[in-house]
């Protein structure tokens, strides 16, 4: 639940814009969609997994995280009618901040430029505040009921997924946000990054250089490599031989033997 309306916006415009070709961007949309829906779950994800390739599973495993930890929910419907008859009534030629002045009845010059104060669903929804509406149109896009237009206005528009919510034939339960979540993972990268290297600087950016060089070398992210915090530890710590590598933490074995006596060598080099 890490993410936000507009991680989704760059993601689409990091496929959008690359130099593939269109069939290989449509895979990739389809993939990010199917990715969103399954981050959105309140079942079971295995259950979820399995349909996704053709299988069915009778009962929940009651061993992944929503089976474990069940979301706690909230009946949606007449939220995501509100906002998809937004979307509806505006032509689907506008971002979700604009859809969301017009629910909450906020007379912007935009509002009034396009007269859609005197639309049916000006002001109708009160209820929820700009965080709470941003949950909802981003929930309707991970189950594609809406869809993103990056027409450099990062439009939602309509899919024809929306209309049996719309017509009230089917009921929308939405996960509830963890308020706390973003917080906590918010402050805690932030200490991290204040972290004070105490001098260390030259090693950690050495260090960060090779692992940069080693992630593209292996097509993987830079933290499936090393995290930040283990590359602090070892500018800090400074270690010299691989039985004070060990210690560090996350060098486990594994990464010991892959990447020990090159990080050695990399600390060395500093120092010379
Ligand atoms: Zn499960």
């Amino acid at each position: 639940m890490a993410y936000g309306l507009q991680d989704l916006f760059n993601l689409l415009y990091l496929i959008d814009s690359s130099e593939s070709e269109p069939a290989r961007k449509a895979i990739e949309r389809r993939k990010l969609d199917a990715l969103l829906a399954y981050c959105e779950v309140t079942d079971c994800r295995r259950q979820v997994l399995l349909r996704y390739f053709g299988e069915e599973m009778p009962a929940p495993c009651g061993n992944c995280d929503t089976c474990l930890e069940p979301a706690a929910t909230w009946d949606a419907t007449t939220a995501a009618q509100k906002a998809l008859s937004a979307v509806h009534r505006t032509g689907g030629r506008f971002g979700a901040l604009h859809l969301i002045d017009l629910l909450r009845g906020e007379a912007t010059e935009k509002v009034l430029r396009h007269g859609h104060d005197k639309l049916p669903t000006f002001g109708v929804g009160t209820e929820l505040d700009l965080r709470g509406w941003r949950n909802v149109f981003r929930q309707l896009v991970a189950r594609g009921c809406l869809k993103t237009d990056l027409d450099g206005y990062n439009t939602l528009a309509l899919t024809p997924r929306a209309w049996p919510v719309l017509k009230g034939e089917e009921r929308l339960a939405l996960r509830e946000e963890r308020k706390s979540a973003k917080k906590t993972k918010k402050r805690r990268v932030s200490e991290e990054a204040a972290a004070p290297l105490f001098g260390h600087e030259a090693r950690f950016e050495a260090l960060r250089a090779w692992r940069m060089k080693v992630a593209r070398a292996r097509g993987v992210a830079p933290y499936v490599v090393f995290h930040d915090r283990t590359l602090r530890e070892l500018a800090a710590r400074n270690p010299s031989t691989l039985e004070e590598l060990a210690g560090i933490t996350g060098i486990g074995e594994q990464k010991l033997k892959h990447y020990g006596n090159a990080v050695l060598k990399v600390l060395k080099g500093v120092e010379a």
